[in-house]
């Protein structure tokens, strides 16, 4: 029997954003700094059998959305193998990915054949050398092959993922939702986080999403949308076109009390909340040989204390850990 997880606020929690690494081939100035070095060790990940074990006690438990992230999950060796081992649990019904894109071009067939059926990639610029310095020397050209190569894949939706910073790329939006209905994509627009010192110092580049909606709707008539998907964004379709641009707005109008979902960081840390150090232990547990019933019970209890909301706001100083480490 499937017992619903509610927490303390009467939130269903039904969606588990998986990190398998916090390692990422990519330096994203709002993300990571250029010399960071302070990785989990390998040792210290959740085999997959561990993360099967940890998953299917979700499941059990009526999660039934899960999203491979990271750190950049196709860095992990043998990703596939662990999203068809996923894929195969009988109540995980929607597995999907975030990725940088950069080696999505020799994984997005497999990757589909797993049984992973959506994407989110994360794409802030289409000007090579612009992108180059957002990511710390990473090639455009291999995410947009990546991107064409998961769309001939069949992974639908494909969603864009523009993290909008004022001066340094809110003046590609406009291009970046030609580009998108161009190539049949869904665009996602997200404010700055204050996660770790790069998030903090991306913040200085924060811009509110409100102004840019306002913005955009001078340009394209936006009409009222939805799209599934269990996230928090806020969707318009742009008439004339099948485009539709979701806006993440955790800062400017925070969407805590529809909150659904936890983190599982790549060593095994429940995280309650993106944005506060509420967490877990799970690994010492499942090296210790804990049963299913238990376990079961160890998520019951973190879930009950769960955080009401984040307070990226309010105290922007509070989350040291990077974006990475927690699976963005
Ligand atoms: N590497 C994968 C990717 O690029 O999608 C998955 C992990 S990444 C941490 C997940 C998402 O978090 C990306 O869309 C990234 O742009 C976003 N992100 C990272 N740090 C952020 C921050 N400080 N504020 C807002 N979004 C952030």
């Amino acid at each position: 029997m499937t017992s619903a997880l509610l927490d303390g606020f009467n939130r269903k929690i039904d969606y588990v954003r998986l990190s398998v690494t916090d390692r990422c081939d990519l330096r994203c100035s709002y993300c990571l700094p250029p010399g960071h070095r302070d990785f989990v060790e390998p040792g210290e990940w959740l085999t997959f059998d561990e993360i099967e074990q940890v998953i299917r006690a979700f499941t059990s438990l009526g999660v039934y959305r899960v999203r491979l992230t990271g750190g950049e999950p196709l860095t992990r060796h043998n990703l596939p193998e662990l999203a068809a081992r996923l894929n195969a649990l009988p109540r995980l019904t929607d597995l999907s990915l975030s990725t940088n894109g950069v080696q999505l071009k020799k994984q997005a067939q497999a990757l589909k054949q797993a049984g992973v059926k959506r994407i989110n990639v994360s794409l802030d610029s289409l000007q090579p050398a612009r992108f180059s310095i957002i990511t710390g020397g990473g090639k455009l050209e291999k995410v947009l092959d990546g991107l064409a190569t998961a769309a001939e894949a069949g992974l639908q939706p494909v969603k864009i993922n523009m993290v909008v910073m004022k001066g340094v790329n809110d003046d590609e939006i406009e291009d970046m939702v030609h580009y998108c209905i161009e190539q049949g994509f869904t665009l996602r627009l997200i404010e700055t986080m204050p996660m770790g010192d790069s998030g903090r110092a991306a913040s200085g580049h924060y811009l509110s999403l409100e102004e840019v909606r306002r913005r955009l709707a001078q340009r394209f008539e936006l009409l009222p949308a939805t799209m599934s998907g269990g996230g928090p964004a806020r969707y318009v379709r742009v008439a004339g076109s099948d485009l539709r641009i979701g806006f993440i707005t955790p800062i400017s109008r925070h969407f805590c009390e529809t909150c659904n979902r936890v983190r599982l960081s790549a060593d095994g840390t429940l995280y309650l909340c993106l944005g506060q150090d509420d967490k877990v232990e799970l690994r010492p547990l499942l090296r210790a040989g804990i049963g299913e019933e238990e376990l079961k019970d160890v998520i019951r209890a973190a879930i009950a204390g769960k955080p009401e909301r984040h307070e990226f706001r309010e105290q922007p100083g509070k989350v040291v850990r990077f974006m990475s480490r927690t699976g963005g």
